[in-house]
């Protein structure tokens, strides 16, 4: 099923990620990940790909089994790392596995000189332009509502992210936010630049004061006030910090949903028992907008 297709006006959709394992040894339990994501009837399920192609099998194995579980998969790939021919390989790879959709990506830059090289691509709307060539494929692609870390201005940032509207992204997915005005002012903006396709709203739900600062950390991403003051207050106590991570996430989602934005991405992290948990408290919300 094409992601697309599912992203109507007036439908409410619910969607998860998991990352898969490093080694090979972690399959099984990944595979249970899935199986229990699955279990929760999102919307799809995307898998995300290792920097740099690292675990790339392990991608498609994951991939291949959320659709397996009737579930669609949005298969992540990055570009930076290879020559475009291996990329467009493990585009077919996951083709011939059954897999619809491609969140096409471009990727951290490696640390070293050693991008860019002749051969590869170098930004993620040559990745999907040479995709929507391939033909069968429903493309994503990711989008900042903060602005991209490298951009010199958020303007510049909205012009690139409509060239990959223009290239042919059918959506897009946002980098998480915590703070709902940033991505309402984010929407408003890429209306205006004539961006028109759907852009799903990223939500990380926080659940340990170690994750919020490894996040912040690696994504620079804005925390407001209310949501470090939950960290101050319940950080030291595991239980009731997840349990407020939770409340916030569901309250984020609840307020999007209130302002008319229909596509709400979860970055689930392979924990199933936080998804179940956030959806369990939207349950009404998402069946008050079902056909
Ligand atoms: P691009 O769209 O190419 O943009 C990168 C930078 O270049 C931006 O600053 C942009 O403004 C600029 N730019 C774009 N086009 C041009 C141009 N033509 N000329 C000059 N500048 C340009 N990383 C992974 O390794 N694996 C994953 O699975 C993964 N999943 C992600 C999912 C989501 C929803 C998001 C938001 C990010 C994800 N990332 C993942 C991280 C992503 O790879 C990085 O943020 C990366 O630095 C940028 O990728 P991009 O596709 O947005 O790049």
């Amino acid at each position: 099923m094409k992601i697309k297709n599912l992203l109507k006006p007036g439908q409410v959709t619910v969607s998860c990620e998991i990352f898969p394992p490093k080694q090979g040894t972690g399959l099984p339990h990944a595979r249970e990940v899935v199986h229990a994501i699955a279990a929760l009837q999102p919307a799809f399920v995307s898998v995300t790909y290792g920097a740099g192609g690292t675990n790339c099998a392990n991608s498609i194995e994951l991939a291949a089994e959320v659709e397996k579980c009737g579930v669609p998969a949005l298969a992540h790939l990055t570009c930076v790392s290879a020559e475009k021919q291996e990329v467009l390989a493990v585009a077919r790879r996951f083709a011939a596995n059954g897999i619809e959709n491609i969140l096409a990506l471009r990727g951290d830059l490696p640390k070293d000189d050693s991008f860019p090289r002749d051969g590869q691509y170098r930004h993620a709307c040559e990745l999907i332009t040479d995709l929507k060539e391939m033909g069968n494929f429903c493309i994503g692609g990711a989008c900042y509502p903060e602005g991209h870390v490298e951009s010199a201005n958020k303007a510049e940032d909205l012009q690139y992210l409509k060239e990959k509207a223009d290239a042919g992204c059918d959506f897009f997915t946002s980098q998480m936010f915590f703070d709902n005005d940033l991505f309402y002012n984010f929407l408003y903006r890429a209306l205006a630049v004539g961006i028109h396709v759907p852009i799903l709203a990223g939500i990380m739900p926080l659940t340990s004061a170690k994750q919020m600062r490894r996040c912040v950390e690696l994504s620079g991403t804005y925390l407001p006030r209310r949501f470090l003051s939950l960290v101050d207050r319940f950080g030291s106590d595991p239980a009731t910090m997840k349990q407020a991570g939770i409340a916030y996430a569901t309250e984020q989602i609840i307020d999007l949903i209130a302002n008319g934005v229909e596509h709400i991405h979860i970055y689930t992290m392979n924990k199933p028992d936080v998804a179940a948990k956030i959806l369990s408290n939207l349950s009404h919300v998402i069946s008050s907008h079902a056909d």
